[in-house]
Order: structure tokens, then sequence, then C-alpha cells
């Protein structure tokens, strides 16, 4: 099998091989991807750094183009890219494609936002000057991206950093290499000049550690653990550089009473389990109000009766297998950990034999949960979740609000009155009424409050409060 290369400088280098697995089926060796080293991220940033003064001062249509060719060839590959991404991460093949075809609207989006850079021109308080406000890149940008969206989240921060006129060096997560390189393959294809665009691949303790020590670095974005953030946060105020964080996620979901019960099951169902519970917006907290309590949950018991867990790749599996055997202990041992902590276990709980050894968990409910357990306060990362019984809508806002996290937070209601008020008082970046509390646009700001973000917001427009830096100008006139 060819070994898919690092790109450094322009040049696709690297010997090292690590066999990209598929969690449908570990025997299956999905592709050999190389593993760099400190060096090889060492000349990835100098390289970058070289890149920058050209690629920075380089024309908007230029870098329009090429970001709309990237966004092109994306889309016409959506079914082999889909299929790649199921492959080595594990979710459904509509799932894988559907990612991929948001990777491809936001290249789209950020080509035209190339076309629409713009500052402000204003009087000062002092006649005969002039007032310039603008935009300026900012320099090299460290991306660092986990392994749940192997296509959509390095094209979320790469669009974007190459859209405004800065320089990359991007480090994927070990477990899925194969959507990296299929996007920065068709980057470099697309035209960009060497440096501009460096991809290494490897070990986060190994290379990603090299970018976090870089004092070369002007940026560095990054979604993945609570714990590795905080390294980034750290590191990046040692280096005066500036960071973004996205982290975990405890979303709540909300169902009142007056709940159309459909629409709270499906969108709870959803929330909790599809793609494997392995969103950073999916909710694990299900808070649901006495009146329509036992009816919500017998309806969603019966819900997860329905749902296919089986291999990515086949037709009618609704829930894929967990990313690999690391997280799945994970999500088992929580799963014990709910039971000893006095949960009951409502449906599911067991590991799932298939044709193939891959990596599947049966969807898992827990109810008479309390909001102090370890189950409703860390995140499990897994299609596991708990129904968390309250009196009213008082108990549910302030139960929701209850938790470190601040990504996604959700309601299902049919009361203007509630919705209003739960969309006001929610802590969280993102609000969800009736709707999942996954599942989001890519025109719009994406981030969270509290423990899960930090820093400005990703995606739209507000992306450019990341990727730029602003100047003042003053003119004598
Ligand atoms: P997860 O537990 O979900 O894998 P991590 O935070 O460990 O979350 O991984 C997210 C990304 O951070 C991955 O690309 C990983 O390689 C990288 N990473 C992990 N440790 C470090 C580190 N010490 N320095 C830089 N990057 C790291």
């Amino acid at each position: 099998m060819a070994l898919h290369q690092n790109l450094i400088a322009g040049e696709w280098v690297g010997s090292e091989a690590v066999a990209n697995i598929n969690p449908s089926n570990a025997n299956e060796v999905v592709g050999h991807y190389a593993s760099g080293n400190a060096a090889d991220m060492e000349a990835a940033i100098a390289a970058a750094k070289a890149a920058f003064p050209e690629w920075s001062r380089s024309g908007i249509l230029h870098r329009h183009t090429i970001l709309k060719k990237t966004s092109d060839e994306i889309q016409a590959r959506k079914d082999e890219l889909g299929v790649l991404l199921a492959r080595e991460e594990g979710k459904t093949l509509p799932e894988a494609i559907g990612e991929t075809i948001r990777a491809a609207q936001i290249f789209d989006f950020f080509a035209g936002e190339a076309l629409r850079l713009a500052g402000e021109t204003v009087p000062s308080v002092r006649p005969g000057i002039g007032v310039e406000i603008t935009r300026d890149p900012l320099g090299v940008i460290g991306i660092i991206t986990p392994w749940n969206f192997p296509i959509a989240i390095p094209a979320w921060k790469i669009a974007p950093a190459l859209c405004y006129g800065n320089t990359v060096v991007f480090k994927p997560a070990e477990l899925v290499p194969g959507c990296a390189w299929a996007i920065v393959d068709i980057l470099h294809r697309a035209g960009l000049p060497k440096g501009v665009l460096n991809l290494v691949m490897g070990k986060g303790s190994v290379v990603g550690q090299v970018m976090l020590d870089s004092p070369h670095l002007s940026g560095l974005t990054f979604t993945g653990s609570t714990g590795t953030g905080k390294r980034v946060a750290l590191a990046s105020i040692e280096h005066n550089r500036k960071f973004q964080l996205e982290m975990g996620g405890k979303n709540p979901f909300v169902v009142l009473d007056d709940a159309e019960l459909t629409v709270a099951v499906e969108a709870a169902a959803n929330s909790g389990f599809f793609s494997t519970g392995q969103r950073c917006t999916a909710s694990s907290r299900i808070i649901v109000t006495e009146g329509i309590h036992d009816k919500f949950v017998a309806a969603l018991t019966e819900k997860l009766k329905t749902l296919v867990v089986d291999d990515a790749l086949r037709a009618g599996t609704h829930i894929g297998p967990v990313v690999d055997a690391r997280q799945l202990k994970t999500d088992t041992d929580y799963i014990e950990i709910g039971k000893q902590e006095g949960a009951k276990l409502a449906f599911g709980g067991g590991m799932i034999e298939r044709e193939n050894p891959g990596f599947f968990l049966q969807p898992t409910l827990f109810t008479e949960a309390t909001n102090d357990m370890r189950i409703s306060r860390e995140e499990i990362f897994g299609p596991v979740a708990s129904v968390i019984r309250v009196k009213n809508y008082e108990e549910a806002l302030a139960t929701a609000n209850d938790t470190n996290f601040g990504l996604s937070s959700g309601i299902a209601t049919t009361s203007l009155k509630y919705a209003t008020h739960f969309k006001r008082n929610a802590e969280a970046g993102m609000v969800m009424v009736n709707l999942p509390t996954a599942g989001v646009d890519f025109h719009v700001p994406f981030g969270g409050r509290k423990a899960s973000s930090f820093g400005s917001r990703e995606q739209g427009k507000y992306a450019n409060e990341f990727f730029t830096t602003v100047k003042t100008a003053y003119t004598l006139a």
C-alpha cells in the first residue's frame, strides 16, 4: 500500500508509516500514513514562516480561486471522500458524505469571504487627519484537530486561515490522517505556493508539542480535549500568541410537559446517539419534567430499539462503531460508573458482535440519574445518555446550566414563553429549540462558553476575529 506522506515546504516527505485502522473492522487497514518527528515539525514551521510575506500580500483573487477550486473538487469527490471518512472514523456513510459536503461549503464560503475583505475609514477627532481600520493576517497559524470530524474541522480552520492571508502548519489527529491528507493534497494541487500549507501527521505529544513550544506561531487554533486545550493555552500565553480552543461539552436537552413527543424523541435520539455520540455538541443529559417523563422514556426506549448499530458503510446502519478500543473502554467504564452511582440502566449497556471485529456498542440510556453523578458531569463522548427527572421548567433550566461546560443547549417545547426564556437564559454558545443539540450551519458562528471554549468564535464571518489582527492607521491629510 502506498505511503501518504507529510507535506513540508511543498514537498511530500516522510518514511515512518502508521496503519490507519477501520473501526468497523479492526482487521482492515484504510491506508498507511507518515508519522512525523520533531524535526519535521520544525521544518514545516520554518517553511510556513518563509512563505508568509509573499502569501500575505497575494491578491484576493488568487486566494479566492484556490479556495473555490478546493471546494469544487471536494464536492465532486464527495462520495469517495465520504467512504474514506466513514472507513477511518466510523460515522455512517450518509453522515460522512454530509460532512464532506459541509467541508466543500466551508471552502466555498471562505472563497467568497476572500473577495469581501473590507476595512473602515472614519474621521479622526482631530481635524485634518484620516483614520483607516483594517484587518491584517496574523502570520503562521498552527492548526491542531481532533478525530471526530476529520474533514469538517480541518476545513473550518484551514479555509479562513488561508482566506485572510495566513500560512499554516496543520497537525490532524492520529486516528484520522486520511481526510486530512486528502484535503491538503487537493489544496496543494489547487495551486497553493510552497510552504503556505504544511501537513505534519504524527503524535500529539511529539509533533503537536513542538507547535505548542514554537516561538514562530502567531496563532494556534485547537479542537480537542479539555486537558490538551489547557496545555495549548498555557504554552500560548508563554509565547504571547493568540489562541482559540474548542473543547468538551456536557450539553443538556430539556423536554417540557408541553413538548411534541415525536419532536422531543427524535431530537433526543439524534443528540445523544447519532455519530455514535462522538460530537462535542452531543447531548448526554436529557432533562425531563415529571408530567411527560414516563411517556418520554418509554417512547425514547422504543426508538432506541429501532436503531441499527453496524458497519459504517452498510446501508441501513444508524450508528457506526466507537472510534477505537481506547474510547470504547472509556464508554464502558462510564456505563459501570453510572450503574454504581445508582442510575437505572434503561436500555443497552453492552457491546455488540457483528460480522467483522469492530468497536460496536449499544446505544445506552440511563434513567433516574441526578445531575451530581459523574455520568452527568463528565464528558463521555460515546453513545451513552442519561435522563434526569425534574419538577418544572425552572428546575430544568437550573439543571441545564449547572455544568462546567457551555457549548450547546436544547429544549423541546411548544410554548413560546419557555422557548424565548430558554434562548435568553441558557448558558451556552448555541441554543436549539425543538432541534437536536448537534447539527449546525456552516455560515454562522460556532463555539461555546465556560470550559467548552476559549477565544473568539469559529466559522462564518466571525472567523476573521481570530485569523486577523486589527490595524488602525492615521494619516495627516
Ligand atoms: P482526544 O482525547 O479526543 O484524542 P486530544 O486533546 O488528546 O483529544 O487530541 C486532540 C488533538 O490534540 C490531536 O490532534 C492530538 O494529537 C493533539 N494533541 C494531543 N496531545 C498534544 C500535545 N501535548 N501537544 C499538542 N497537541 C496534542
